[in-house]
């Protein structure tokens, strides 16, 4: 096989990579871009790859909107209700303490990676020196010389082929659909359980079908996963009580080990990390698409004042300057997300005496000081700048 050149390679053709390339060529249509995709090159092959419902905030509506890839089919959250279960505290957070159209939106996965590809083909019409390519091994990956190579391989926890800093949780969550009697509309339920968070969120399939995601142990998980439908539904209604309705069925249980596994460093010489090749996090606050696409976008600035600029600006020192400034830019949203994300996972799964009262009162506290919770749904929905 013949090898190629390029400015800046892509590995993977997930929601970030994608976005990323997008970014770039939106600002910059002569970028010399190569995308390394996995996946198949028809949308329809993508079609029942992954349905698990994603919370995207609306900060990344407004980032997605501005390459017209927000998906046409998405639930708004116009409420979150939090409680523990066997435990006083509680807190309900609504749109309008915050005066949004919506706290999120619930997406699938396989409509944001699609809207993404769809959007992507509507740049690469006018973009000279863009090529995608679908890949099938590594040794396809080795044949590209570029100047930059910007990963975004992605992947799950424990299905990845690095692990740096991080945590693992010994959870795992269950996902699927469930069918609820009278369900309240747009109103998401998040409720901490003694083995880790239960979520009930909101789907465009309309107002009774719900989204799960049940976290809990491994072994729990799998025997959770293996029960009857039946079984399954009562075992549901009896951690969640009677406050959200009856459930009535679930359909397309899956599994997912959940873990926090992050790099130190973003970038190293000619390299950058961004979405989930850089920081792989528990779902508990719905926040790792939400970082990715930040750090896609901010890339993709970056790349653009790079690759628009003289040779002399593409020199190897230069473009590990302006990783490296990149790299910086990123470091107080990193932070702050990993650590909110990680302390949620870790407080809200404690049975330790003092850990359950503390966070019955931060619970209240949340319902009643609205600043401090006005704060707290703000970092959720638009990241630090
Ligand atoms: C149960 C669960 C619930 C979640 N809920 C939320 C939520 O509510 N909100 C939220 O913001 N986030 C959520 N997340 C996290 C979210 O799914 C990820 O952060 C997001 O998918 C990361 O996107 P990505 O493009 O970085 O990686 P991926 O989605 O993993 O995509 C990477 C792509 O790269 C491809 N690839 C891999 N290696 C290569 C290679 N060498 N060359 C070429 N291509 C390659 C893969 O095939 C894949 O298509 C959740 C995660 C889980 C597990």
């Amino acid at each position: 096989m013949s090898s190629s050149n390029c400015d800046i390679l892509i590995q993977g053709g997930g929601p970030v990579g994608l976005a990323c390339a997008a970014w770039t060529l939106q600002k910059f249509p002569d970028a010399s871009i190569t995308l390394l995709d996995r996946n198949p090159v028809n949308d329809i092959d993508l079609a029942n790859t992954d349905n698990r419902g994603i919370a995207l905030s609306h900060g990344s509506k407004i980032l997605l909107n501005t390459i017209r890839a927000w998906p046409k089919e998405s639930a708004q959250i116009h409420q979150v209700h939090v409680s523990q279960a066997g435990r006083f505290g509680r807190a309900l957070m609504k749109r309008e303490e915050l005066k949004q159209e919506a706290l999120g939106h619930i997406i699938r996965y396989r409509d944001i990676h699609i809207t993404l590809r769809q959007a992507l083909r509507v740049l690469q019409a006018t973009s000279p020196n863009f090529v995608w390519k679908h890949i099938h091994k590594e040794t396809e990956e080795n044949q590209i010389h570029s100047k930059c190579i910007v990963h975004a391989e992605g992947g799950l926890f424990k299905n990845q082929d690095w692990v740096e800093s991080g945590r693992d949780y010994s959870q795992s969550a269950l996902v699927g659909l469930v069918e609820v009697e009278n369900a309240a509309p747009h109103q998401a339920w998040e409720r901490f359980t003694a083995e880790g968070p239960l979520a009930a969120l909101p789907s465009h399939y309309g107002p009774n079908i719900l989204n799960l995601v049940w976290c809990g142990s491994p072994e729990s998980s799998q025997y959770r996963l293996q029960l009857n439908d039946a079984d399954f539904l009562s075992e549901l209604q009896k951690e969640f009580g009677s406050r959200i309705g009856y459930f009535l069925k679930v359909q397309d249980r899956r599994l997912y080990d959940l873990g926090l596994n992050y790099r130190k460093e973003i970038t190293k010489d000619n390299q950058v990390w961004i979405g989930n090749a850089a920081q792989t996090l528990h779902p508990v606050a719905g926040q790792g698409l939400n970082l990715g696409l930040r750090d896609a976008f901010l890339l993709a600035e970056k790349l653009v004042e790079i690759f628009s600029g003289s040779a002399e600006d593409q020199s190897p020192a230069k473009i590990h300057h302006a990783l490296q400034s990149y790299a910086q830019s990123r470091k107080a949203d990193r932070t702050t997300t990993i650590g909110l994300t990680d302390f949620m996972a870790r407080v809200f799964t404690s049975n330790l005496a003092p850990v359950v009262l503390a966070r019955s009162i931060a619970l209240s506290a949340l319902q009643w000081l609205p600043p401090i919770k006005t704060a707290l749904a703000r970092q959720m929905m638009f990241g630090r700048r």
